[in-house]
């Protein structure tokens, strides 16, 4: 019987008797494609026949049953140990019943933005503009004004932050100066209907 190789090379002697000089090269993205098509074709009319047996799902039947009670009856035989603290540094399976409660995530993971605060309420940031040049994904956009405080040179009038472009690299919080950008809300799940909705202003990013 031909393999899609044989057919694939029969293939292109014809194509080479009828001069198609486009489709000598067997490197060519043309050929490659060919080849793939071929294979598909090849593996869909040379699959095996099932046998009578295989036909009845029987056997995916009850490998899928089986698989499925090894993995509960391993996790709740865990989590009864654990009761009585025995097998603790084993690890059992548990569901987490999303949204009402969320996975715990690692306090190192980047999650949300989130703007620090002064004792008095007023924003960290003193608009130096360093995390507006390092972002990659030109998301922050910072509106600078001067501030009463003549010890405290700026403030941000308004902190803009486009997550809808955000890639969540962190580089803001590295390079501000006065730790006054973090990315520790724990909160993944932002999801708005509209675009503009993703932009958060100085008010939403000081209300964590
Ligand atoms: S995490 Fe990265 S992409 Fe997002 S705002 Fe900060 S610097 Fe920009
Ligand atoms: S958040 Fe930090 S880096 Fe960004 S402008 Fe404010 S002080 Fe500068």
């Amino acid at each position: 019987m031909l393999d899609y190789k044989d057919e694939w090379l029969l293939d292109m002697g014809g194509m080479m008797e009828k001069n198609l000089e486009q489709y000598y090269d067997p490197t060519s993205l043309y050929a490659r494609l060919r080849l793939a098509q071929m294979k598909r074709a090849w593996k869909k009319e040379n699959r095996r026949k099932l046998t009578l047996w295989e036909r009845t799902y029987l056997p995916t039947l009850v490998s899928g049953v089986w698989l499925t009670s090894k993995h509960f009856f391993y996790n709740l035989m865990f989590h009864i140990l654990h009761l009585f603290g025995l097998a603790k540094d084993v690890k059992a399976a548990v569901t987490y019943q999303y949204p009402e409660k969320p996975r715990p995530l690692s306090p190192r993971l980047r999650t949300r933005h989130r703007l620090t605060k002064r004792a008095d309420g007023s924003p960290r940031c003193v608009a130096c503009m360093m995390c507006e040049t390092v972002c990659p994904a030109r998301c922050i956009e910072i509106t600078a004004a001067e501030h009463p405080d003549p010890n405290i040179e700026k403030y941000p009038a308004e902190f803009i932050i486009d997550l809808g472009k955000c890639v969540y690299c962190g580089f803001c919080v590295e390079v501000c100066p006065e730790d006054a950008i973090r990315m520790d809300t724990q909160r993944l799940d932002i999801a708005e209907y509209s675009r503009e909705e993703m932009i958060y202003n100085k008010k939403r990013l000081m209300e964590d």
